[in-house]
């Protein structure tokens, strides 16, 4: 019996079998044949910490495929080229992908472009020029983006950023610095976040505006590779930007309104969040119930000890439970609201449902669960990485109380 009484609707479903049948022909293979390397967080990056070559061909390879096969832009507007299925089909994409590959078969995750990384409703906002550059080569995959809004001194508080874009002959020149900005180390574009009317950002009524820098422009430097927890090598890097040429075409979106953009992305960010935090709870779930039906102790298999299987049924409850917001959340969008309420309320539960489970999971495995071997860490440290990452769950709760103390009471 299906857990979910919501049924997608059949465009939404078919493309999730579709992808499945991708991960089967395409993903699942190559992690049989390249296991060792894939598998291998240390052999799999250089010393500086990105992917070695091998890798990164086989992760481009995957990304190709899913342009070609049209997953990879499913969910970008139609207007540049995607398939316009929104946010309902891209939580259910990622969801899925989430659900059968765990961290271990971790190419699936290449294969619906992530929200900061490639095709998404911020590339629609691009100038004619931009596009008729660019637009071809970020639609087929084969070049990806970054998202630069994070600074040293402004994380949450993202309207304190003070990279500058100041006016310079038909443009602007770009100062400041980015951190922690995720694909930096691969991505050919950055989209860059910057103060363009300072009195405007100081008094928070605007005043930042986006770019699209190319990463090899003059003046574009990458600082660091961030190595972060649970990771050998680095998705993420802090960079520098000195006096890079600003061309009037690499606007994006209206002068001064960079923030509604910033959000817009977020928001996808915050979708995409929801949904692997529920499928990759969900295969953690189903390893921990597979494992303490075979594994036995004292006798008996651990499944009959109401200590092991408990804990279990509770994120049972609160994975469903994440699935549900998430659904909803998503929905609400297709449907035109903002959903801020509903989907900061995903997000947070749903990141730390998985995270949860994942812990869960873990100690039901025994010091089976600590191994590299079962991947159940590393999605650990990725979920609970997220409790930070695009919108803090603090952050998420400040939205939530803010909405309801404005007159968002619905329940
Ligand atoms: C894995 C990962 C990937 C990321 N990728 C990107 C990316 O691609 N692009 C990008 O721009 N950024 C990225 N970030 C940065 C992320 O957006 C910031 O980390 C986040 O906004 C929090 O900012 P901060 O780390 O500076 O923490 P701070 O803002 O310094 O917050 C520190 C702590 O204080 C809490 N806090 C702050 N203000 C309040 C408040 N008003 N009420 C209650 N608590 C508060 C926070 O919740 C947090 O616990 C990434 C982060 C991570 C972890």
């Amino acid at each position: 019996m299906p857990a979910l009484a919501i049924d997608y609707p059949d465009e939404v479903r078919a493309a999730v079998e579709g992808i499945e049948a991708f991960l089967r022909r395409e993903v699942f293979p190559r992690h049989d044949k390249h296991g060792a390397l894939l598998d291998d967080p240390h052999r799999r990056v250089t010393s500086a910490g990105v992917f070695i070559p091998e890798v990164r061909k086989i992760v481009d390879e995957v990304r190709l495929a899913a342009a070609e096969a049209g997953f990879y832009a499913m969910c970008a507007p139609k207007s540049i080229g995607g398939g316009g299925m929104g946010c309902l089909a891209y939580f259910a994409a990622h969801e899925r992908i989430h659900h059968l590959c765990g961290a271990k078969a971790w190419l699936g995750h290449h294969v619906i472009s992530h929200w900061a990384k490639g095709p998404s409703p911020v590339i629609e906002k691009l100038t004619a020029e931009a596009k008729s550059r660019f637009l071809a080569k970020i639609m087929s995959g084969e070049q990806t983006l970054c998202f630069g809004l994070s600074e040293p001194g402004a994380g949450s508080d993202a309207a304190a950023i003070k990279t500058r874009a100041s006016p310079e002959g038909e443009g602007w020149r770009l100062d400041g610095a980015k951190i922690w900005t995720t694909n930096a180390p691969y991505a050919d574009f950055i989209i860059v976040f910057a103060v363009t009317g300072p009195e405007r950002a100081a008094a928070r009524r605007g005043g930042i505006s986006t770019f699209l820098v190319p990463a090899k422009a003059e003046g574009v430097k990458l600082d660091r590779i961030i190595r972060m927890w649970g990771s050998a090598g680095g998705d993420e890097a802090a960079i520098h930007f000195d006096h890079v040429r600003l061309e009037p075409y690499m606007l994006v979106g209206e002068l001064g309104a960079g923030f509604a953009t910033a959000l817009q992305g977020v928001d996808l960010g915050r979708i995409y969040n929801s949904a692997r935090s529920v499928g990759m709870g969900r295969w953690a779930l189903e390893m921990a119930f597979a494992y303490a039906k075979a594994r036995e102790a004292f006798g008996h298999p651990i499944s009959e000890y109401q200590g092991v299987t408990f804990p279990l049924a509770d994120s049972a409850m609160q994975v469903h439970a994440a699935h549900l917001m998430s659904l909803n959340a998503a929905r609400l969008k297709d449907m035109g609201h903002p959903a801020v309420k509903e989907l900061s309320m995903a997000k947070a539960y749903a990141v730390q449902a998985g995270a949860l489970a994942l812990d869960r999971a873990i100690q039901a495995h025994g010091a089976m669960g600590m191994t590299n071997e079962l991947g159940l860490t590393e999605a650990y440290t990725t979920l609970r990485k997220v409790n930070v990452a695009d919108g803090s769950n603090e952050i998420l709760r400040r939205t939530i109380v803010r909405r309801m103390l404005g007159g968002d009471l619905d329940l």
